[in-house]
């Protein structure tokens, strides 16, 4: 009676055995897996099955040093020295550019990569603005005051020492439409496309909606920043739209005096 239970036996092994082989628990461990020593790593801290990228350096650059690509200009942070001037002005090329001026060499090499991806979706986009001497600031502020008074002025206009463009990192966009300068750019085309696409090229938007008493001005859609990839995309991973707010710097909703 032995022989038809095992027959019976090995019958049902052998109809579980790609089952057993489907489920079976893991195999033993390998010698090397066995070894005790961990592999050494290079990076201590960092939990072994959390491979997480090192964490953004906010040192990197100075924000205080006006020949820093990080430099923060607002009401409250004027340029130091005041008629501070780049060293390494270039002008973009392949770019329409309304008054020929000039942007430092890397955000002069960035504009013309962001213009020509615009260019490629269809989209024509042209500086109105960029490098602007303390000459210039002084002339068009004074005049700008002369017209609206001082009040008005400081609400649109920086006062000479104090404007992004004197850093040679600042460039006004425009797309040949009827939103030259004003808030209605924000919604064409170029202006949306440029909102969402300038921190691939190292672009931020300086003066975004809500931010006025943050930034000290009203939104400005034409308005970008060069800041770098690194910290553009940053920004924008981490949703923080001003470069106050990024480092923890005081609101300049006003100038000092
Ligand atoms: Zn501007």
């Amino acid at each position: 009676m032995i022989r038809p239970r095992t027959r019976a036996a090995a019958l049902l092994l052998c109809a579980c055995l790609p089952l057993l082989a489907a489920c079976a628990p893991e195999p033993a461990p390998s010698p090397a897996q066995e070894t005790p020593a961990p592999e050494p790593t290079t990076e201590p801290s960092a939990a072994p099955d959390e491979p997480e990228e090192p964490a953004f350096d906010r040192q990197a650059h100075s924000i205080d040093d006006p020949a820093s690509i990080w430099v923060v200009s607002n009401k409250l942070r004027p340029l130091s020295p005041a008629d501070f001037a780049p060293a390494d002005l270039s002008m973009p090329e392949g770019v329409e550019n309304e008054f020929s001026q000039p942007l430092r060499e890397p955000a002069a090499r960035a504009v013309e990569s962001l213009v020509a991806a615009a260019a490629a979706e269809g989209l024509t986009v042209r500086i109105i603005s960029a490098y602007r001497d303390y000459a210039t600031q002084v002339g068009l502020y004074d005049g700008y005051v002369a017209r609206d008074g001082q009040a008005a002025a400081d609400t649109y206009s920086a006062r000479p020492g104090h404007s992004e463009h004197q850093t040679g990192l600042a460039v006004d966009f425009d797309d040949h439409g009827a939103c030259y300068l004003a808030s209605c750019f924000g919604e064409t085309p170029a202006g949306a496309w440029l909102a969402e696409n300038a921190a691939e090229h190292g672009f931020v938007l300086r003066y975004p909606e809500g931010k006025q008493e943050i930034t000290g001005f009203m939104p400005e859609p034409w308005h970008f920043r060069y800041v770098g990839t690194e910290l553009a995309q940053e920004m924008r991973a981490t949703g923080v739209t001003t470069l106050e707010e990024f480092f923890g710097l005081p609101a300049a909703p006003g100038y000092a005096e």
